[in-house]
């Protein structure tokens, strides 16, 4: 009986935990959520496998591409903001979302500070690759002077399962 109780509250305890962690990154303004968040930076492979799916890790934490057409934002209207699956900061508005007609979620602009970019020469090309400021994943590349009608000019070509989507 003891050992039933005790092992509920630890249940409890942890499930209050994990609910405490969650919360906060999607209710504070993106600037604290990346300063917040920089500590996921130090998260080993072995942590980040528990908490993201196979493909998420291969995408994310693996520089993986997601195939073109198949993820779940490529045509997803509504306003709200899109966060990094890895670590919930805020990375775009849906504001900025525009039909690149891709096979992606593309964006003309990030949120300040919430995205990096690095030179990528894979692939035998070179390219812009952009990466979650706060957790450093993997998002996809940005393109630019493609001539789409934008305020930027910029596409953040950006794979579907790296974000998730908070229309609060
Ligand atoms: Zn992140």
């Amino acid at each position: 009986m003891l050992r039933i109780t005790q092992r509920s509250r630890s249940l409890a305890y942890k499930l209050r935990a994990r609910v405490v962690v969650r919360q906060p990154p999607a209710t504070r303004p993106f600037h604290q959520s990346i300063v917040t968040n920089m500590a996921e930076k130090s998260k080993s492979d072995s942590e980040w496998r528990a908490i993201l799916s196979r493909e998420q890790f291969r995408v994310l934490r693996e520089k993986g591409t997601e195939a073109p057409g198949t993820g779940k934002y490529e045509h997803h209207n509504g306003e709200g903001v899109y966060t990094c699956a890895g670590c919930g900061t805020p990375l775009y508005k849906s504001t900025t979302k525009f039909n690149s007609g891709c096979g992606w979620p593309a964006f003309f602009d990030a949120l300040p500070g919430a995205v990096t970019r690095h030179e990528d020469r894979s692939m035998f090309m070179t390219r812009t690759e952009i990466t979650c400021t706060a957790c450093g994943g993997h998002l996809g590349h940005v393109f630019k002077g493609e001539g789409f009608d934008t305020p930027t000019d910029e596409r953040h070509c950006v794979n579907s399962i790296s974000l998730n989507f908070d229309d609060n």
